[in-house]
């Protein structure tokens, strides 16, 4: 076939699922100037691959790690293994691996829970947290939280060009500082995410000011954008969730938490119970997922990046406002696309879903999703519920009503349901009309 009538089948291909001759060409017409960044985001991902190799065949991982146990969990090779190479991969002391770790806010609790004592206050550097880490934390009242064992909270907000208040920050940290809690990631808001870079220039900073500070990274959604991980450049511990860039789409369920040997021992105890830590914790059928995911993440965390550069392209060449804007670095895999209006909002969601191989046929709908202040849209059709590694989209019904879009397993359908948004954008009039040339 020649690369012209290789071209018309694709189309085809795309045409029979929906997508408008016009809208494959405008995205063609997107792609072709990505080239150069494609290349630097398959440089980072092998440079990656070769860091989880280099830190499975350190640990020594054999095929009886695959097993799992069941019960108590006492002398779980695989789990024990597992954690090592956590510890490896983040250069750290020591790493907790877990199924019951829930999710990535219960990564973040446990973490903060652990390490925070009654007395102590914790410091949020770098603004507003996560929305569900407001009710861990107590800013929004909420049965069991810090506040409620008093523990303490001051956050800095960044500055209004997004930087840090380096003054403001000193200003806030007191004797009784324990803990700095530092977002990597934008999540629901349009501020920038941090590079590792910058990461590390805070916690030089805030250890400058309190060596003992804990300075505890929220890595959700960052892992594997870069070579480095925040733990490489001082932090204490690092923490997210597997159904995010390190299950590599593969893990059901569970968190991680990379750090110094105390902080991962006060977790363990905290998760399990005291005197016990760490020594128990039966892993069931889950740990062929856990290692053969962290083995596929560089390369699915690639392929989630290549979506989120081709969307922020895609939506920039049609007048919305994209963070990170389309040229713009990456530091996690979430796109922002600014509608301005619920309509647009939904059916970005609406395009996403359709392309989903489970669940295309359903409708997403706004609801109140527990833990978030307003009502949410959610598009995902995915094969672990919820697993925003896979391709999916979200976001809170209040202005700007942006969407945040990431995830993807592969480029290809990260590709294909961005084209899908467009081609509904189009269908619900959010979008009058594309460049389009024949
Ligand atoms: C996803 C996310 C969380 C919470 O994780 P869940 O698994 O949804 O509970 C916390 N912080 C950030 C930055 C996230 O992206």
């Amino acid at each position: 076939m020649t690369e012209k009538t290789t071209g018309e089948t694709l189309l085809s291909q795309y045409e029979k699922l929906g997508i408008s001759r016009k809208v494959y060409r405008y995205g063609e017409s997107v792609l072709e100037k990505l080239a150069p960044r494609f290349a630097q985001i398959d440089q980072v991902a092998e440079y990656n691959q070769m860091k989880v190799i280099a830190a499975m065949q350190e640990a020594r991982v054999s095929e009886a790690c695959l097993m799992g146990t069941t019960g108590y969990g006492y002398n779980d090779l695989g789990r024990e293994t597992l954690e090592t190479v956590y510890a490896k991969l983040f250069h750290t002391q020591a790493a907790l691996v877990r199924p019951q770790i829930t999710c990535g806010t219960h990564a973040l609790a446990l973490a903060l829970m652990s390490n925070l004592r009654p007395g102590d206050v914790l410091l949020s550097p770098v603004g507003k947290p996560y929305d569900t880490l407001e009710e861990v934390i107590g800013i929004r009242p909420s049965r069991g939280s810090l506040q409620e064992y008093g523990i303490g909270y001051r956050q800095v907000d960044l500055l209004p060009d997004g930087s840090f208040d380096w003054e403001g920050i000193r200003a806030a940290i007191g004797e009784d500082t324990k803990l700095a809690t530092i977002q990597r990631s934008k999540g629901y808001q349009t501020r920038q995410t941090f590079s590792v870079e910058q990461i590390g220039e805070l916690i030089a900073f805030l250890k400058s000011v309190k060596p003992d500070l804990i300075c505890m990274v929220d890595n959700c959604y960052g892992e594997f954008t870069q070579t480095i991980e925040p733990t490489d450049v001082g932090a204490d511990l690092c923490v997210g969730s597997l159904i995010k860039n390190p299950g590599g789409g593969l893990a059901p369920i569970g968190g991680y938490l990379a750090g110094t040997q105390a902080c991962i021992d006060n977790a363990a105890c905290r998760l399990i119970s005291p005197g016990l830590g760490k020594e128990v914790g039966a892993t069931l059928h889950v740990l062929p997922s856990f290692y053969q995911g962290l083995f596929l993440a560089p390369s699915v965390t690639a392929a989630a990046l290549k979506g989120a550069v081709f969307a922020a392209n895609l939506y920039e060449g049609l007048g919305f406002r994209v963070v990170p804007s389309g040229s713009a670095e990456r530091y996690d895999i979430i796109q922002a696309v600014e509608f301005g209006t619920p309509e647009g909002l939904i059916a970005f969601c609406e395009g996403i879903q359709s392309a989903a191989p489970v669940d295309s046929f359903v409708t997403p709908e706004p609801w109140d999703m527990p833990g978030y202040d307003s009502q949410v849209i959610m598009a995902a059709g995915a094969f672990v519920s919820g697993a925003s590694i896979e391709l999916s989209a979200d976001g809170p019904l209040k202005p700007p009503y942006a969407a945040y879009f990431q995830g993807g397993l592969t480029w290809q359908h990260a590709k294909f349901g961005i084209l899908k948004s467009l081609q509904r954008c189009l269908e619900r009039h959010v979008i009058d009309d594309i460049p389009y040339n024949e």
